[in-house]
């Protein structure tokens, strides 16, 4: 996992470049690097740390040349470190390559590579691709006459890089500067992202479009084994045998000020801000007249009624949207319906066949873990759909329908707007399903809508005051432990809301489902210890209470949130604090619920002096298993 980026025009390439890696920090940070073409050498900076260190450099300020290649790495082999950082050469300095993702087969490579001469510097998978390209090469080269013209070199440098590829078992986007072509890049992707962004004599290269979203808005999406060779006014496309072809571009209508931070201070805390706006844009078109629709789907009633399952599969958060749509699925739909880890789900051999529709949800739509568990359910005879937010994104070129929940760019590693956007889409998908199989009855569809039309204003009253959720934070970043319980619908919120709080904040924390707490948890309550209570369902509250009263008697700190209706039901004066949501329906509850949760967990990580955009240890799309 990493950012890459590339640059060839007339302007000085270096600022471009780190300006594009800023944006791409998101995807990795602990070590950066860029080599840019100098007077006919290939001058290659690079260090460990974020990509600030690198932006004080002289040398990389004094440096004049127009194309070049940057990488922010997210190490997977070799420890972050200068030497480990990208870009690499080949042991002739010949060759430059930046890499997104990992080469199983480096250690065969290396050896094989040794065998004939090169020498390695770094512990990387990485550093066996320029040293392939530039065997691969000098091969050619030799085994040509006609060495000094200068289409067949650059044919030849494409060709080196593919001939290399080939060599390559696991995932890469690669783009590769050679010394001997210092007119050309080229690049080309394998279950790593990557685009082109067209300019005007420039082009621009970069794992996502918003890190060079503010120079154009034209861009190519590069499939796998597509290969471009990009000079300063063309980019000829090669597919994977070589054969030359066209391409058609694509015009993002989104503009950069989305990508940006927008005034926040933080990229997370503008996302949190922007969930209504998300979420109006997921609804978008898809309800109309009291009806629901996708037009990307085609399920008839006959293949819906023929399910015996339905699998909702993925990682993180976005398993938890899955846990928040799981009985709103069932009793809409009434199919059976299992969520699932990606990372679990893909290694135990799943009862999965044509009777089972696989749900795969990835914000990013290039978690490892997500894309391999789908390709086993299309092996297994499963129709397969994808829940995401990019388009283009791997996933939506396995899966056999995709549903985009237009939230716009998430940064911030951890993950805000998505997974309400995801909860929305899922319980509008919930819905179509109900409509086919005429489940559902007109009035009760168009009173679903109606609450889901204005859960985005709710979200906004909910943002309006932020300083009791400020205050609370105060009382609790110094804490080591925190739990959070619930029942039904609001367990699944207390656990996104646990992870929220661990990733940013560092605190240990763990949810539960509050009848479990005397199975065993409750012995962990002490005095003094802090315990946040959500309490949405009018069903469930009165159970939630007795549980959080047993811990008050231990002397917990308590917090709940609770809407307006459970409130005027309860003597809330028992507890520490009280957050008041509004109220919804309670199939909507979780979208509405997490929002002050995602709030806590931002206030207690900035008390606590933390990087909340990037935590620790994380990465914002793991691209790696
Ligand atoms: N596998 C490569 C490395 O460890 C690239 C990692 C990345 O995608 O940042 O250097």
């Amino acid at each position: 996992m990493c950012g890459i980026v590339g640059y060839i025009g007339k302007q000085k390439a270096a600022p471009i470049l780190l300006a594009g890696l800023a944006k791409l920090e998101y995807r990795g940070y602990d070590s950066a690097g860029i080599a840019v073409m100098e007077n006919g050498k290939i001058e290659v900076q690079k260090d460990k740390g974020r990509v600030c260190n690198l932006c004080e450099k002289k040398e990389i300020e004094n440096l004049q040349g127009s194309i070049g290649i940057a990488h922010t790495r997210w190490a997977t082999h070799g420890e972050p470190s200068k030497i480990n950082s990208h870009p690499h050469t080949d042991s002739n300095e010949e060759f430059a390559v930046v890499h997104n993702g990992i080469i199983e087969n480096y250690v065969e490579l290396r050896k094989e590579l040794e065998k004939k001469g090169y020498s390695f510097k770094s512990d990387t998978d990485t550093e066996v691709i320029p040293n392939l390209i530039h065997y691969f090469y000098n091969k050619e080269k030799t085994s040509q006459e006609d060495v000094n013209d200068e289409n067949n070199n650059e044919l030849k440098f494409v060709k080196a890089v593919k001939q290399a590829t080939d060599k390559l078992i696991g995932s890469f986007a690669i783009e590769v500067l050679s010394k001997e072509n210092p007119d050309i890049m080229v690049v080309v992707r394998k279950d790593s992202p990557l685009v082109i962004g067209k300019g005007y004599n420039e082009n621009y290269i970069a794992s996502d479009i918003p890190a060079i979203l503010s120079y154009t808005k034209d861009f190519y999406l590069l499939e796998n084994l597509e290969f471009a060779m990009l000079t300063r006014d063309n980019i000829r496309f090669f597919d994977k045998d070589l054969k030359e072809f066209n391409k058609k571009s694509d015009t993002i209508t989104w503009n950069a000020m989305a990508a940006d931070k927008n005034g926040y201070e933080d990229y997370m805390l503008k996302e949190i801000y922007e969930q209504p706006t998300a979420i109006r844009e997921t609804i978008g078109t898809r309800v109309n007249e009291g009806i629901c629709k996708f037009d990307e789907l085609d399920f008839s009633k006959e293949y819906l009624q023929s399910l015996t399952q339905i699998y909702i599969v993925a990682c993180g958060t976005a398993m938890h949207a899955g846990l928040a749509v799981k009985s709103t699925i069932e009793r809409l739909s009434k199919i059976h319906t299992e969520v699932d880890i990606a990372s679990e789900f893909r290694y135990r051999d799943p009862l999965v066949d044509e009777k089972t529709l696989c749900i795969f949800i990835t914000q990013s739509g290039e978690t490892a873990d997500t894309i391999a568990a789908l390709k086993l359910c299309k092996e297994k005879g499963a129709k397969t759909l994808a829940v995401t937010n990019v388009i283009g994104s791997s996933i939506t070129r396995e899966a056999d329908y995709s549903i985009y929940t237009h939230a716009g760019p998430e940064i911030a590693v951890a993950s805000t707007k998505a997974y309400t956007s995801q909860i929305t889409l899922l319980v509008l998908l919930a819905m179509y399903f109900a409509q086919i199989l005429e489940n559902i009855e007109k009035h009760e569809l168009e009173n679903i809508i109606k609450e889901m039309l204005v859960l985005p204003n709710k979200i906004e009253d909910i943002l309006k005051s932020t300083e009791q959720i400020q205050e609370i934070a105060k009382q609790m970043y110094k804490e080591k432990d925190v739990f959070y319980l619930g029942r039904g619908i609001d367990y699944t919120t207390a656990t996104e809301a646990s992870l929220k709080v661990k990733e940013i904040s560092y605190i240990h924390s763990e949810s539960y489902a509050a009848g479990e707490l005397k199975h065993g948890t409750i012995a962990l309550i002490e005095k003094g210890i802090n315990v946040i209570g959500i309490m949405t369902d009018p069903n469930l509250v009165k159970k939630t209470v007795s549980n959080i009263e047993e811990i008050i008697t231990r002397g917990a700190v308590t917090t709940v949130v609770i809407n307006e209706k459970i409130a005027q039901t309860l003597d809330t004066r028992i507890f520490t604090n009280v957050i008041r949501v509004p109220e919804t329906e309670t199939w909507l509850s979780p979208i509405v619920t997490i929002v002050p949760l995602q709030l806590l967990a931002y206030y207690i990580s900035k008390e606590k002096g933390l990087d909340v955009d990037k935590p620790r240890n994380l990465a914002k799309s793991v691209t790696v298993e």
